[in-house]
């Protein structure tokens, strides 16, 4: 009989959403036909293109993603979620709902023996001075128990209005701006005393060789799901590996 080899699996960016079933339904399928031999699920933020609270739990299209993550880990597969921009509002009843633990942003693994750092990444993007404005704003626990107070209703349509003014203020932006900067990269290395860092948000899915004070050092770059892409990242005691969805996940309609 063939060893089965297993893996930590992680992804980010998903962006689900009702208007684009295309990447929920590759989701549904990595997550009956990748996930169950995994180690353990980390998904590191963005996997909702929007969540306004755990009341949208009442949105049925939420309400599916995360009972198909429950039945996962009812299986006994370990998952985690640490949160992105579009969903750092996910909270306790969420968690439940999907049988997942929450991480803070970054978090700090012993990954097979190799130190590893996890991240949504938006935070590293420094040189974007007015997204970092934004997100300390709405990271605020005054702002935050303020939005959370207002009706379902109004916080969709209040996010709906922030991503419109995020996506007219990044078509003015030049692209480098809006990526990791290096020098916090290195900092975030050194700090936490890790040799590889895992993260996604900036869609640039890579694998950075770096060197950081005479240290070989790993950075990678989980890539969106946007359209027909879509991937995740393996990582056993051997290293880790850029895994695009196969074609059979994307094409084999096996989940009803
Ligand atoms: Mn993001």
């Amino acid at each position: 009989m063939p060893l089965v080899a297993t893996a930590t699996l992680f992804l980010s960016d998903l962006h689900l959403t009702p208007e684009r079933p295309g990447a929920a339904a590759s989701f549904r399928r990595f997550l009956n036909q990748k996930a169950p031999r995994a180690d353990a699920l980390y998904l590191l933020g963005d996997l909702f293109e929007a969540w306004v609270g755990d009341d949208d739990l009442a949105l049925p299209f939420h309400a599916g993603i995360a009972a198909a993550l429950k039945q996962l880990a009812q299986s006994g597969v370990p998952l985690y979620f640490l949160p992105g921009n579009r969903d750092f509002l996910a909270g306790p009843d969420l968690a439940r709902a999907a049988g997942l633990a929450l991480l803070k942003d970054p978090t700090r693994i012993d990954l097979y023996g190799s130190p590893t750092l996890l991240a949504h990444g938006d935070a590293w993007c420094t040189d974007d001075a007015q997204y970092q404005a934004f997100r300390a704003q709405v990271r605020d626990p005054g702002w935050r128990s303020e939005f959370l107070a207002k009706p379902l209703a109004e916080r969709h349509a209040l996010a709906a209005a922030l991503r419109c003014r995020s996506e007219q203020a990044k078509a003015g932006k030049r692209p480098e701006i809006m990526d990791v900067n290096p020098e916090a990269i290195a900092e975030a290395f050194r700090r936490h005393a890790v040799s590889r860092i895992i993260h996604g948000h900036t869609h640039r899915p890579a694998h950075h060789r770096l060197n950081v004070d005479g240290r070989p050092c790993d950075r990678w770059v989980l890539p969106d799901w946007y359209g027909d892409s879509g991937g995740y990242l393996a990582c056993d005691a051997s290293g880790c590996r850029a895994e695009k969805l196969a074609t059979d996940v994307l094409a084999t309609d096996v989940w009803q």
